[in-house]
């Protein structure tokens, strides 16, 4: 059966029930329809004194074509926690329309460890990312709109950096001219689309503390600069209260269930290369505050998204994690191993070996933040015992622990030792959790300590744009940000071919870009797409309607 399938036959429980699990009374929900519901903002505010649960990070090697389940895998092991009477709740991010309707699918897990309603989820569901691309097209509107009217601010329309976003992947808006047509249109320049997961309003949205964080964070987005290069932001334009107002709604965490009828929150969605691809502080905060466990996931691997959940999102919000839990598959390693994409269902134990220093460094990096590291293989069927057995020993072998997990094909049954053995890891209480550099290193220096220590790169080559750029941050007061680095989610380095575990690379900065509103700084590591394409085949084609009318197709 498909994964749509599955969710289609999930027998769910009224929104308010599943509120009741984290005693969440009934008149602090906004219900969207009867199975999804927003958190009221006075219902957030008053558990601010509440001590936090404990907060677990789901992340993964490097990805592949073959796919890793970490999405699935947090879904899993919050069903497994419940399962063994802990109160749990999953924080997950929302998905982006353009990926669902391309190569990547849905994004509400897979198997029987999914949450629910899946096609709504994943089409729209309560209008967040259409409240963003707003939010933002709003402030690129009146920025030009400030040009049109005699352009009282001075802006250099050369050197505009705000483009405009799309939730859709749609290459054919990847450079844009806009302005044309006339005096009536404005001045003619060129811009540019994202996609909505890239831009800054979700990487806001997502680190806000509250509504009215929100609205200072939005002020300070820098859109364009001067002639003589003075930066011009969002406040200047005075858009800032309108966007905050666009966003009242969105800024409200919502609530699922999974399949086995558990409480997920599910709240915004960044890319985890050109911002932090973690889900929104707001909603991490407010499942600590409600649920003794939390199980969240980090985009891509290890190397952007648990880097950048704990220097960027941990650092912001003084969130402390537990422990990491790091998910590989049998398959996945065999392709860090060089195996064939065609032969994955083939027992290959030397492929796998081959491929395991990936996950073995992952673990090691994610020790040094001070956190206690599990490692979940998500069993597909096709993999064999020896190849199983592989893993298990060569992770005691380094020290992490391995649990095979079958959420996958069991629900949180399946992955019942992993949650035990998390229980029992957070009971020891022995997370030194520490982010991998102090806010007082430069900038430079921020960016070379993340090429060494968790990429392994033998140097960084900044071009020189990127060094003129990182110089006038600094000389402009923004040196103590954090950086967030644009890299390839392929490999630990900048060239998505080389798999496994590469040392000594040349980590290449190319440009650098000032998120003040987020509040850090991008380093891109070679060409970074912020607007993706769709594949030859993409999913939409598949995707439609039932003769009952229910959503079919998204996988
Ligand atoms: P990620 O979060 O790492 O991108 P997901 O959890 O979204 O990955 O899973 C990606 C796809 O892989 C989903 O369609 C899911 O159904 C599938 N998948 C995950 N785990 C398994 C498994 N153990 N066996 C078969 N398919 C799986
Ligand atoms: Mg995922």
């Amino acid at each position: 059966m498909s994964d749509i399938e599955i969710a289609r036959q999930a027998i769910k429980k009224p929104i308010a029930q599943v509120a009741q699990r984290l005693d969440i009374p009934e008149d602090a929900l906004e219900p969207y329809g009867r199975d999804k519901a927003k958190l009221d903002a006075d219902f957030i505010k008053s558990l601010g004194g509440r001590k936090p649960g404990k907060l677990i990070l789901v992340t993964a090697i490097n990805p592949t074509k073959a796919g890793e389940g970490k999405t699935t895998t947090t879904i899993g092991l919050g069903d497994a926690l419940n399962r063994l009477g802990k109160k749990t709740a999953i924080a997950l991010r929302e998905p982006s329309l353009g990926p669902c309707f391309g190569q990547k699918g849905g994004a509400t897990g897979g198997g029987k460890a999914q949450v629910v309603p899946m096609a709504d989820i994943n089409l729209h569901f309560t209008g967040d990312f259409h409240a963003i691309t707003t939010a933002h097209n709003l402030l690129a509107a009146m920025l030009d709109n400030h040009i049109y009217w005699g352009n009282a601010l001075g802006i250099d329309s050369r050197r505009v950096f705000w483009p405009r976003v799309l939730d859709m992947n749609d290459r054919a808006l990847r450079d844009t001219v806009v302005s044309l047509g006339g005096v009536a249109n404005g001045f003619p320049r060129q811009g540019r689309f994202d996609i909505t997961t890239a831009s800054e309003v979700m990487a806001i949205l997502c680190l806000a503390r509250d509504l009215d964080d929100l609205e200072k964070r939005l002020a300070r987005i820098v859109v364009a600069e001067t002639r003589d290069g003075t930066a011009v932001t969002a406040g200047d334009l005075k858009a800032a209260s309108a966007m905050a107002a666009v966003l009242k709604d969105a800024i409200k965490p919502n609530l699922v269930q999974t399949l086995e009828n558990n409480p997920v929150l599910i709240h915004g969605g960044p890319f985890a290369n050109i911002a932090h691809g973690c889900n929104s502080v707001i909603a991490t905060r407010t499942a600590l505050a409600l649920a003794d466990y939390v199980v969240t996931e980090a985009g891509f691997g290890a190397d952007l998204g648990a880097e950048k959940f704990l220097d960027i999102k941990c650092r912001q919000a003084g969130l402390t994690p537990g422990l990491a839990v790091v998910v590989a598959t049998v398959r996945a390693l065999k392709l860090h191993g060089g195996a064939d994409d065609k032969t994955l269902d083939k027992e290959d134990v030397a492929a796998l070996l081959r491929g395991l220093p990936n996950l073995l460094r992952h673990v090691e990096n994610l020790g040094k933040y001070g956190l206690p590291v599990l490692v979940a293989i998500n069993r597909f069927q096709t993999d064999s015992e020896a190849e199983l057995k592989a893993i298990e020993d060569k992770c005691t072998a380094a020290g992490a622990k391995a649990y095979l997990c079958e959420h996958w094909a069991k629900g949180g049954a399946g992955a019942e030792a992993l949650a035990k053995a998390v229980v029992e890891t957070l009971d020891k209480g022995q997370s030194h959790f520490k982010p991998i550099y102090a806010d007082d290193l430069p900038l430079t220096a921020k960016i070379e300590t993340i090429a060494k220590e968790i990429y392994r790169a033998g140097n960084v080559a900044f071009a020189e744009p990127a060094k003129r750029r990182l110089k006038a941050l600094e000389a402009a007061g923004h040196g103590s940000l954090p950086v967030c680095i644009a890299k390839t989610q392929y490999s630990f380095a900048a060239d998505p071919s080389m798999r496994g575990a590469p040392t000594g690379h040349t980590l290449p900065i190319r440009e650098v870009r000032l998120s003040a509103g987020a509040g850090f700084v991008v380093a891109m590591a070679g060409e970074i797409l912020s607007m993706p394409g769709l594949p030859r085949v993409p999913a939409a084609e598949r995707i439609g309607l039932t003769a009952d009318g229910e959503v079919d197709g998204i996988f």
